[in-house]
């Protein structure tokens, strides 16, 4: 059964889709059946993954209210060897369409269950909010990945995060767990990042991955040719360390 993961953290632009899109890539590149679940109206995770969102008649959308299914929606990433379930602005609607749903925090989690056993990873890239579609994906997931840049306010800003996963594990999805935090966009050279991420390794022990992603121009180039870094070039710093993550991921899930 596929083992689900939302990329997560209610701060914008630190990497959730760039993470999501390349770990599904890296991931499909150790022979895994992936689906990534594009839960942002933004749609960049399709884009990302070398789909065109705007003339779209299935994606996430329909499947949240009920106008599709998985299935009759996902998408292949052909260079890449994954599946894909796309958004595009419509996504924006369902924020206020789902209010009036009994389960409305439970909408992507009863979808997705139809396909638990096509895939041994569904990753869900999540909108830069802690919003309905936020904890659609919070609900599905059986754990959290975070994102995060090792900069001054990054820590302040994952204590919502945290609090915002112990009420979804408390009140709706007792398997949610935080997986564990990515450092990404690293840079080295600048002593700063190196004192958060020594901190972080303080405060959160093993819950931060080993693997760390370092900041590497072709990982933010790859998009504009509809490509995952990881296909875009193979042979970049940037690539290979998603490579890394992804064999990193397929070991942790062997103690879940
Ligand atoms: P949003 O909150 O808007 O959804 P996000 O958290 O999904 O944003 P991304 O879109 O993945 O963030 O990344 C933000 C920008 O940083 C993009 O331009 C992306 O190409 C770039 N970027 C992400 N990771 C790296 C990296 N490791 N090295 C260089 N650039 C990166
Ligand atoms: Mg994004």
């Amino acid at each position: 059964m596929a083992k689900i993961f939302c990329i997560a953290n209610q701060k914008g632009g630190v990497g959730k889709t760039t993470t999501a899109v390349n770990l599904a890539a890296g991931l499909a590149g150790h022979q895994q059946r992936v689906l990534l679940v594009d839960l942002d109206p933004q749609g960049n995770a399709t884009m990302g993954s070398g789909i065109e969102k705007a003339d779209l008649k299935n994606t996430v959308y329909q499947v949240l209210i009920g106008l599709s299914s998985v299935k009759a929606s996902a998408l292949r990433c052909e260079s890449a060897g994954y599946d894909v379930l796309p958004a595009n602005r419509d996504l924006a609607g369902a924020e206020i369409e789902l209010v009036d749903f009994d389960d409305r925090e439970g909408c992507l989690k009863a979808a997705l269950s139809e396909v638990a056993n096509d895939y041994d990873f569904i990753l869900i890239d999540c909108p830069p909010a802690l919003s309905l579609l936020t904890l659609n994906g919070l609900c599905a997931a059986n754990g959290v990945i975070v994102p995060m840049q090792c900069e001054y306010f990054a820590l302040e800003g994952l204590s919502d995060l945290v609090n915002t996963i112990k009420q979804v594990h408390a009140n709706l999805n007792p398997d949610l767990v935080i997986i564990g935090l990515l450092r990404v966009m690293f840079d080295s050279r600048m002593t700063l990042q190196q004192q958060v991420s020594d901190q972080l390794l303080e405060h959160f022990g093993d819950k931060v991955f080993k693997t760390i992603i370092p900041r590497n121009v072709r990982l933010a180039e790859a998009p504009s040719y509809g490509l995952p870094g990881v296909v875009f070039d193979k042979a970049s710093r940037g690539a290979k360390s998603y490579l890394d993550f992804g064999a990193e991921m397929i070991e942790r899930i062997k103690q879940m």
